[in-house]
């Protein structure tokens, strides 16, 4: 799950890009309002982090101008535990949710991964199909009750196919979806680790779409 961090604070964003990283998200981090809206142009993020106050203008401004323009990403607000005004008017002006600094990087990663969940209509931390269950605040998966162990990426790819079945997702999507902006993507990337889970979970999992991409299948 690849998500923007908006933070001018150094020490913080460094801390929640290796934080974050480390619970598994791909996280692309940027320090200004301009440079927050052309990373939200660049990459298909999955949820938003969003510091209020950045030295070229207001994130709450930022999230109003988002908002305005029809952008429907999830958008968490990092704002000032004592400052109740701006958690109203970021709720009320379309944030999705808010914490307070300072703050526990474990609760930000919670409350990230119930936004994605949220923002792909589920209630459950758990995806089932069929035979296959994937726990995401573990980020565990299980085949017929064994647990699986995949890779990073293999989870990352398994974990976007399987939060929207039935959708096809292109290699270009996949990518974008595993990769933040620093990385090289290997040319076959996607299909090697399509290839690996195949591997691992059996291959009637993962349908490939001629010219098209990668869904779940329909099991
Ligand atoms: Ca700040």
């Amino acid at each position: 799950m690849r998500i923007l961090i908006v933070e001018d604070d150094d020490v913080l964003r460094d801390g929640l890009v290796a934080g974050l990283g480390l619970d598994g998200f791909e996280v692309d981090a940027v320090a200004s309002c301009a440079d927050a809206r052309a990373g939200l142009d660049a990459g298909d993020h999955a949820a938003i982090v969003l510091d209020i106050g950045l030295p070229d203008g207001s994130g709450l401004d930022l999230l109003g101008e988002w908002r305005a323009q029809g952008v429907a990403t999830p958008i968490l607000l990092l704002t000032a535990r004592n400052l109740i005004s701006d958690r109203i008017d970021g709720l009320d002006g379309g944030a999705d949710d808010y914490l307070g600094k300072p703050f526990d990087l474990s609760e930000l990663s919670a409350r990230l991964r119930a936004l994605l969940r949220r923002s792909n209509g589920r209630a459950h931390s758990e995806i089932r199909l069929g035979a296959l269950t994937i726990d995401e605040a573990r980020r565990q998966v299980r085949l017929d009750g064994l647990e699986i162990t995949l890779s990073r990426r293999e989870y990352a790819i398994l974990h976007a196919l399987a939060a929207h079945p039935g959708h096809i997702l292109s290699r270009a999507q996949l990518e974008d979806r595993i990769y933040g902006w620093q990385e090289e993507i290997e040319s076959n990337a996607v299909e090697v680790h399509i290839h690996k889970l195949r591997a691992k979970l059996g291959r009637d999992w993962i349908e490939t779409v001629r010219g098209e991409g990668y869904r779940i299948a329909r099991l």
